[in-house]
């Protein structure tokens, strides 16, 4: 019988400190690095007072994590949704760190998040969130300082108001203070491709290691917003087969494969229940959609989907994570066991900041890149650091989510022994 995964199973900060404790014991690290790295630079919490459409007064409770600016700047994305917690926004900060070192660009981690269900706030409520937040970190955010994006619950418009908001403050326009901006405020071409375009490129780059063809290659793709749908659009056109698709609405499942550009006018511009898509298929929950045969299982839509109770049942040779933190430690033994090849989320969805920080460097040059250039540019970043942690892997004899951390850890510790302590 099925039963919940224990709860510390599901603590992502947990998660994600159980795999730097592994890859900093295996690289050696030395103790006093290993607890400086262990830790946050710094973390607020924040009370948003906001007036409602109805008038009343609410206060919104948001979270900004600065882990490390050793590499450079902070960098990672506000995420506004129900259940955000310090924790969740603390393991998120820290991923980031780990992620910008996996692909070798010049920034630290940071992560930010709000509690609020943007479902249930109109447009002008979420703006008042977004420059109450704002103006309470302006003195945190910069182009040198920390530098937010897009997460879950937040997009385009989100950053724009960012923008604007911290361009008044500071008076003068600084384009540079966020990323994932719409292209006429200083946007990168590619941007909202960009996680999608990686994680087509790390799968990729695991059927050539594996040795399997590209051309009508299955694959499941859990979550159909910016990463999954991106992503199966991308694929699909570059010639793999969408055999299955979910969002929180439920999962279909079809052998004959989706018309993933179909699925997206259905469910993003028609606004119909994907489960509901016309051409059919067998309807599931979202979560069982993971576990279905196909050779690339895609998970890019929330935390803790591939558990210690449910690890076995994956059947596809290569999972990518889009996600952050869609697989809990417990779980990586099992699929180690079953010999899945698995692209650790990390490297996966590191897409998108490798974007961001072209749209970074864009922005302080004035300078705009076309989109073949953009990504051209990340096809190089998203193989170069595909292939290192797979080298790392094999040097090591560790699976590729340690790998990852140890070659993240080791630049990040390399970075600090030169800047050395200020104390
Ligand atoms: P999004 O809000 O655009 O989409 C999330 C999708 O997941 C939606 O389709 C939603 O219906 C689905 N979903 C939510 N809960 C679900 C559940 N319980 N079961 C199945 N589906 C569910 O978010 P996004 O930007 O696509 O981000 C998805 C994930 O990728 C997050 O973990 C995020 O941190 C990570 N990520 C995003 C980016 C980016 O550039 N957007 C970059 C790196 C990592």
């Amino acid at each position: 019988m099925m039963h919940a995964p224990a709860p510390e199973e599901m603590n992502v900060y947990q998660n994600a400190e159980a795999r730097f404790e592994v890859a900093a014991k295996k690289l050696g690290l030395e103790q006093g690095l290993y607890k400086y790295l262990k830790y946050p630079n710094k973390e607020v919490t924040l009370y948003i007072p906001v007036g409602l459409d109805s008038g009343q007064l609410e206060v919104f409770t948001g979270f900004r994590v600065l882990h490390s600016t050793v590499r450079g700047p902070g960098k990672g994305g506000i995420r506004f949704a129900p259940d955000v917690t310090l924790d969740e926004v603390r393991a998120l900060a820290t991923w980031m760190t780990w992620k910008c070192a996996v692909v070798n660009i010049p920034f630290g981690g940071a992560k930010g998040g709000v509690i609020c269900d943007p479902r249930k706030l109109s447009r002008g409520e979420l703006e008042r969130i977004t420059r109450r937040y704002t103006a309470e970190l302006s003195d945190w955010l910069g182009p040198e300082k920390d530098v937010p994006a897009p997460d879950v619950g937040t997009g385009e418009q989100t950053m724009a108001w960012v923008m604007d908001t911290y361009s008044m403050h500071v008076r003068q326009a600084t384009t540079a203070v966020v990323t994932g901006k719409p292209i006429e405020l200083g946007g990168s071409a590619g941007r909202r491709e960009a996680t999608g375009r990686g994680v087509m490129i790390c799968c990729d780059k695991a059927l050539a290691k594996l040795g399997i063809k590209r051309d009508g290659c299955r694959v499941v793709v859990q979550g159909f917003g910016n990463v999954g749908s991106m992503a199966a659009k991308l694929m699909q056109a570059a010639g793999y087969k969408i055999i299955g698709l979910a969002d929180i609405g439920g999962g279909l499942y079809n052998e004959k494969g989706f018309d993933v550009d179909a699925v997206i006018d259905w469910v993003h511009t028609q606004k119909k229940p994907l489960q509901e898509f016309s051409a059919g298929g067998t309807k599931m929950t979202p979560r069982d959609i993971l576990f279905q045969p196909c050779d690339i299982v895609i998970p890019a839509a929330i935390e803790n989907q591939i558990t210690e109770q449910n690890a076995n049942r994956v059947q596809a040779r290569i999972l990518c994570e889009g996600a952050n933190g869609p697989t809990t430690w417990q779980a990586d033994a099992i699929l180690d066991r079953k010999g899945i090849f698995t692209v650790p989320d990390i490297l996966g969805n590191a897409g998108g900041v490798t974007v961001s920080y072209f749209e970074w460097v864009q922005d302080r040059q004035g300078f705009f890149w076309r989109e073949s250039e953009v990504n051209e540019r990340l096809k190089d970043y998203m193989e170069n650091s595909f292939d290192q942690v797979v080298r790392y892997s094999e040097t090591h004899g560790v699976n590729n989510r340690i790998a990852a951390y140890m070659l993240a850890i080791d630049r990040v510790a390399s970075a600090l022994r030169l800047r050395g302590i200020y104390a």
